[in-house]
């Protein structure tokens, strides 16, 4: 078959995998989750329900961290599309390889650990100020070794992954130079889905030590709220999230076996049962709606997808040599590859994050569905929100790049026009 033919087939491919991103998409995400709201939807208010001081000091907050954060963000995308789209990435690499000689596989490793290195590297001062802001606003409870012990793991596990891919994908380019990319896509998407699956177990406890909750009236209270939900869980688990940030919050990940609720420590702490019932009653929610599999269908689709366009890519005409290299399977196209996918990864951000907006929505729905109880839920909104400096009123382009959820006010209201649908109080016994 001819190049042209293999690109066509490839473009065909895509094309497939596009399509079905957008049914995925358009089925499973919840455009709508509360039905019409009589009289009309209350529009989300921070004024409401946070005080000017509370408010003055998130303001505060984010002018702080913002710089150092988005610097950061962008020195960090700028190096790598520095490397990869011009000739400098591949003259390192070659650099770094000639003198220690050897084989691909050498010059693979050799161009990972080199990007991950000056990457943390360039970035380290706004990450270091990122830091120390978060502490003068109490949200980071960790010593300097702590937090350098953090990133040196941080940084080993995306080494671990960035190997697995590149050694993948380059033993890939050499036995099949016309069609790495239709067993690549495939192996990457698998490679997701894996990770999806062993997060849990393999990474997450890099990080956090998970305890089962201990025996008592909330935990019982939390297992029969999960009963009345239809959801069989075997464990609660608190994460001692407390040695680093001050933040509540609680999350649900992993697939089938290695599925858990984790609460953070500071939550059990801080909140009242009710509100913790509330949060858990959320993430419950995000198990009824098998939202861990849609984010990992997501992103199995959309990985292929990018595996595709990067052949597609890299096919174009110039496209290597502008880049210094004459040949896919020399290892010293490796900076090329990470911009290419860094790029079109970046570009897809801000739709991931409008998906999971509306999935998280989903949740709060379910919450209130499930405890019945809005008053406790708004309670549990502004106490998150006032303790994890959340940005009331973010910048529409922040929200649109940055948020994964939506505002306190968002939600709050939400919470007032599901009670406008529910005039009759059907609160649930509890604590
Ligand atoms: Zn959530």
């Amino acid at each position: 078959m001819t190049d042209s033919r293999v690109r066509l087939v490839a473009l065909l491919a895509l094309a497939l995998l596009l399509v079905a991103l957008l049914v995925l998409v358009a089925v499973w995400t919840p455009w709508r989750t509360l039905p019409p709201v009589p009289g009309g939807s209350t529009a989300p208010d921070p004024n409401a329900y946070f005080s000017p001081a509370e408010i003055t000091r998130a303001n505060a907050f984010h002018r702080s961290i913002r710089p150092p954060a988005y610097v950061s963000l962008v020195i960090g995308l700028a190096l790598t599309l520095l490397l990869g789209l011009t000739s400098w990435g591949a003259r390192l690499v070659g650099a770094l390889a000639r003198p220690l000689g050897g084989g691909w596989g050498w010059q693979v490793l050799l161009a990972a650990l080199a990007v991950v290195v000056l990457g943390r590297l360039a970035t380290l001062p706004f990450d270091l100020r990122a830091e120390t802001v978060l502490r003068r606003y109490g949200l980071s409870t960790q010593t300097w070794a702590s937090w350098t012990v953090d990133r040196l793991r941080g940084a080993g596990i995306t080494l671990a992954i960035l190997l697995i891919m590149l050694f993948g994908l380059y033993a890939l380019v050499r036995t099949a130079p016309r069609w790495w990319w239709a067993p690549a896509a495939g192996l990457a998407a698998l490679l997701v889905i894996v990770l999806s699956f062993l997060y849990p177990v393999l990474i997450e406890p890099v990080f956090n030590k998970f305890t089962p909750m201990p025996a008592g009236e909330l935990r019982s209270s939390l297992l029969e709220l999960a009963d009345r939900d239809g959801i069989a869980v075997d464990d609660v688990l608190v994460a001692d999230a407390s040695r680093r940030t001050t933040a509540l919050n609680a999350y649900v990940s992993g697939l089938g076996s290695t599925r858990r609720i984790v609460v953070y420590d500071t939550a059990i702490e801080q909140l009242r049962p009710a509100e913790i019932r509330s949060v858990v009653a959320h993430e419950l929610g995000h198990v009824k709606h098998r939202d861990v599999w849609y984010g990992t269908a997501l992103g199995a689709l959309g990985t292929a997808a990018v595996v595709c366009l990067l052949y597609l890519l890299l096919n174009r005409p110039g496209v290597l040599a502008r880049a210094g290299v004459s040949s896919l399977a020399d290892p010293r196209s490796i900076p090329l590859v990470l911009a290419l996918v860094a790029l079109l990864t970046t570009l897809g951000g801000p739709l991931q994050l409008l998906l999971s907006r509306r999935v998280e929505a989903r949740a709060d729905v379910h919450a209130l569905d499930l405890t019945g109880d809005v008053e406790t839920f708004i309670a549990m909104q502004q106490r998150l929100a006032v303790t994890n400096l959340s940005d009331p009123d973010p910048p529409p382009v922040v929200y649109a790049l940055f948020a994964s959820h939506p505002t306190a006010a968002q939600r709050i209201a939400l919470a007032k026009d599901w009670q406008t649908l529910h005039p009759a109080p059907a609160r649930v016994a509890g604590p």
